[in-house]
């Protein structure tokens, strides 16, 4: 694969304090080359330079720790990062978009509208229900093990930085 999530650090990467329990603070994905650079910042140092322009970012929480509920996915962060993929042409960035794409079906966020063919190229059709809109994402054909291997390293740095077990991947 031809992309990649790294996560930077377990706290805050300016002042490197660790973060608290419940505490809400800010998580960014920056771009360097072809890897996604996952950011955390506290709350009053995500105000400072940040050393560049963030790709997407979002509020986290710490989850408490006496709580044995599961994560629960923010769509809305995967949502954000698929619409900002739109039209990039660079492999990691349609790897990544073809993942979530397949990802966010899964999850009944998108219906899978229909299959479209031109020059040699697969694409498949999304329908977007709550805004009405469609989207067309080229089909990669990835391996299963390489969308299921893509799919729970996404999850798990996109949305849970404090969860250093594996994330658990609905693959029905
Ligand atoms: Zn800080």
């Amino acid at each position: 694969m031809e992309w990649e999530i790294k996560r930077s650090s377990n706290g805050c990467i300016l002042c490197n304090r660790p973060f608290s329990g419940d505490e809400e603070y800010c998580s960014a994905l920056f771009e360097e080359g072809n890897i996604f650079i996952r950011k955390d910042f506290c709350t009053s140092c995500w105000d400072k330079d940040k050393d560049g322009w963030p790709f997407s970012f979002w509020k986290t929480k710490v989850p408490k720790k006496d709580k044995s509920a599961q994560p629960v996915i923010n769509m809305d962060v995967l949502l954000d990062v698929f619409m900002r993929l739109e039209g990039n042409n660079e492999t990691h960035q349609r790897n990544l978009r073809y993942v979530l794409a397949l990802y966010l079906i899964r999850k009944k966020v998108f219906k899978l509208k229909s299959l479209k063919k031109q020059d040699k190229e697969e694409s498949i059709i999304l329908y977007y229900p709550k805004e009405d809109r469609e989207f067309t994402v080229v089909d990669l054909n990835l391996k299963e093990e390489e969308v299921e291997a893509i799919t729970a390293e996404m999850c798990q740095l996109l949305n849970y930085p404090y969860f250093d077990h594996e994330v658990p991947v609905n693959t029905t």
